[in-house]
C-alpha cells in the first residue's frame, strides 16, 4: 500500500531550505533599504526578526540560524553606523548582540515547536494507522453541548465522508433498525450520567451490508469541570460472522449427534423390549390353547400365565434403565454460592447474548445461604432457561432484549432463581406441557431442554415452572434447597 510516511514532511531538500533562509533574508533588507529614507528608525530589525522566523519554522535549526547569522551581517553593514562598513562603534555593539540573541531565541521557539508538532503529527499518524489495521475508531461526544467528535476510521466505520459534521441523528441513521432501541437506551444513559459502556450492535449500511460493532466507552471529567464520552468502536463483523458460522455448524454437529443418539436408543429399546413382547405373545397364545382344551390344563396355563409376568417384568427393567440413563448419573451434591454459578453461567452464554444483541441483567441478593446441589447441573438448567430467554427474543425489534436474571431467598430453606425475558412468550396452552419431553415450537428444536431441566431440579428436591409476565415475556424460576436448613454435608 501506498502511503506517505508521517516522517516524509521533514524529507524536503536542505538546499531549498536554506536557499529560503537567504532568500527571505535578502527580501528583509531590499524592504527595508527601500522603507528606510520614508521611517524615522530603520525597520530592519523587525523584518529581519519575520525572516528569522520563517526560516526557522520552514527549514528548521541550519536554516533558522543562517537567517540569524545574515541579519547579523547585514545589520552591520548598512545599519549601523558607520554605514556600508563593518566598523562598530563600541556604544552600537549592543544592538549587534541583541539582535543575534532575539534571533537565537526565535529560531529556537520555532525548532522545538516544531518538534512537539512533529512528534504529535508522528503519534497521529502511528494512530491513525493502528486504528485502521484493529478497526477500530474513536470517538469523543460532549453530551452538554452535543458535540460528537470522530476519528477518521470511525468515518470508515459509518461509511461517511469526512466533511461531513458527526452527529447522533446520522449514529441512528445508520444503525440497524432492530438495535435502534438499544443504541437510544445507551446514549439516554449517557445523557443521565451514566459512567462505563459496553454494548454491541449492528449497522445497516446504505448497500444493505451489515457490520456488526463492540462499543466501549467511558465518562471523562476534565479538571475545567467538563464531562464528555471517550470510546472506541470495533468492527467485529469478520469474527462475529466466523462465529456465526461455526455456531451453525456445531449446533446442526450437535442435533445430528442428537438424533442419532436418540435413533441409536430408539432401535436398542425396541430390541430390547421386543423380545419379551414377542415371549409374551408365545406364552399367551400357549396358554389360551391350554386352557381352550377340552378337558382345560391349569397347571401348564398357570405356568404360562407366570412366564408372561417374568417376561412383562423383562420389558419393565429395561425401560426403567433407559430412564435412569435419560436421567444421568444422581448428581453431585455440594455446598454452592448459587450467584457464583450464575456469574459462571452467565460467562458461558455472553457470545450468545451479544450475538443476539440481548442485555443480560442480574439482580443477584445478597447473603443468601449456600445451596446443595451438583455445580454443572446448575449450570446446564441455568443456561438451558436462558438460551430459551434468548431465543424467545430474538425477534423482539420494539423493545431492548432484556434478559433477567435473579435471585432470592425463599421460605428459610430455599434459594429461588428465576430467568425472566421480554420475549414472544407462549400460546395459550397449559404451561406444564412446555415442560413434557419431545414438545416444541422451534423447527430445529428437540423439545427436551425443558424436560432435562425439570428432572435435574427434581433430582435437588426443587422445583421448576413457568409463568407468563404481566408485560411481554416468559419468567421460568426454580427452587433449590439451602445446604444449612436440611441437608449437613
Ligand atoms: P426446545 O428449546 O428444543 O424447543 P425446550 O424443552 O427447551 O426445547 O423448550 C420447549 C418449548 O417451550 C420451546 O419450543 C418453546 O415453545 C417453549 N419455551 C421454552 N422457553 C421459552 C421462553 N422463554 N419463551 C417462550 N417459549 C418458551
Amino acid at each position: 500500500m501506498s502511503r506517505s510516511s508521517p516522517l516524509q514532511w521533514s524529507r524536503r531538500s536542505a538546499f531549498v531550505n536554506y536557499a529560503v533562509a537567504v532568500l527571505s533574508v535578502a527580501v528583509a533588507l531590499v524592504a527595508a533599504l527601500l522603507l528606510e529614507p520614508h521611517m524615522q528608525s530603520s525597520p530592519f530589525v523587525s523584518l529581519s526578526l519575520c525572516a528569522i522566523m520563517f526560516s526557522a519554522w520552514f527549514g528548521g535549526l541550519g536554516p533558522g540560524l543562517l537567517a540569524t547569522a545574515l541579519s547579523v551581517v547585514g545589520f552591520t553593514y548598512y545599519f549601523v553606523p558607520p554605514v556600508n562598513s563593518f566598523d562598530v562603534a563600541p556604544t552600537d555593539l549592543p544592538r549587534i548582540i541583541l539582535l543575534a540573541v532575539t534571533g537565537l531565541f526565535v529560531v529556537w521557539l520555532n525548532v522545538s515547536r516544531r518538534g512537539a508538532e512533529g512528534a504529535l503529527r508522528r503519534s497521529e499518524a502511528y494512530l491513525a494507522e493502528a486504528q485502521q489495521l484493529s478497526h477500530t475508531g474513536s470517538f469523543g461526544w460532549k453530551v452538554a453541548s452535543g458535540d460528537l467528535v470522530w476519528s477518521k476510521e470511525t468515518y470508515q466505520i459509518f461509511g461517511a465522508e469526512e466533511t461531513v459534521e458527526p452527529t447522533i441523528d446520522l449514529v441512528l441513521q445508520r444503525v440497524h433498525p432492530d438495535d435502534r432501541e438499544l443504541v437510544r437506551r445507551e446514549i439516554a444513559r449517557a445523557a443521565q450520567g451514566g459512567q462505563d459502556y459496553e454494548y454491541e450492535h449492528r449497522l445497516l449500511m446504505p448497500n444493505g451490508a451489515i457490520k456488526h460493532l463492540h462499543v466501549r466507552a467511558h465518562r471523562v471529567k476534565y479538571q475545567s469541570g467538563a464531562e464528555e464520552i471517550v470510546g472506541a468502536l470495533t468492527d467485529v463483523t469478520a469474527t462475529r460472522e466466523a462465529q456465526e458460522a461455526s455456531h451453525t455448524a456445531q449446533a446442526n454437529l450437535a442435533r445430528v449427534a442428537r438424533v442419532t443418539a436418540l435413533a441409536q436408543m430408539s432401535a436398542s429399546v425396541a430390541h430390547e423390549v421386543n423380545q419379551p413382547l414377542a415371549a409374551i405373545a408365545t406364552y399367551a397364545a400357549a396358554g389360551l390353547r391350554w386352557l381352550t382344551r377340552e378337558v382345560p390344563e391349569v397347571d401348564e396355563a398357570r405356568a404360562c400365565v407366570s412366564h408372561i409376568l417374568e417376561e412383562a417384568n423383562r420389558a419393565g427393567e429395561v425401560i426403567r434403565s433407559v430412564r435412569d440413563v435419560a436421567r444421568k448419573a444422581d448428581p453431585e451434591l455440594t455446598p454452592l454460592d448459587i450467584n457464583e454459578v450464575i456469574d459462571e453461567a452467565v460467562a458461558l452464554l455472553k457470545p450468545d447474548a451479544l450475538r443476539h444483541c440481548v442485555t443480560v441483567q442480574l439482580q443477584l441478593a445478597s447473603e443468601l445461604p449456600l445451596v446443595r446441589g451438583d455445580r454443572v447441573q446448575l449450570q446446564q438448567v441455568i443456561i438451558n432457561l436462558a438460551i430459551n430467554g434468548v431465543q424467545a427474543m430474538a425477534t423482539v425489534a420494539r423493545r431492548a432484549r432484556v434478559l433477567t436474571i435473579r435471585t432470592e431467598q425463599r421460605e428459610s430453606d430455599q434459594v429461588l432463581v428465576a430467568v425472566e425475558d421480554v420475549g414472544i412468550g407462549t400460546g395459550p396452552e397449559g404451561l406444564d406441557r412446555l415442560f413434557s419431553a419431545f414438545y416444541t415450537t422451534k423447527p430445529d428444536g428437540m423439545g427436551m431442554g425443558l424436560s432435562i431441566c425439570r428432572s435435574i431440579i427434581e433430582a435437588h428436591g426443587g422445583r421448576v415452572w413457568a409463568s407468563r409476565n404481566i408485560g411481554p415475556g416468559m419468567t421460568f424460576q426454580f427452587t433449590v434447597s439451602a445446604y444449612r436448613s436440611r441437608c449437613p454435608l
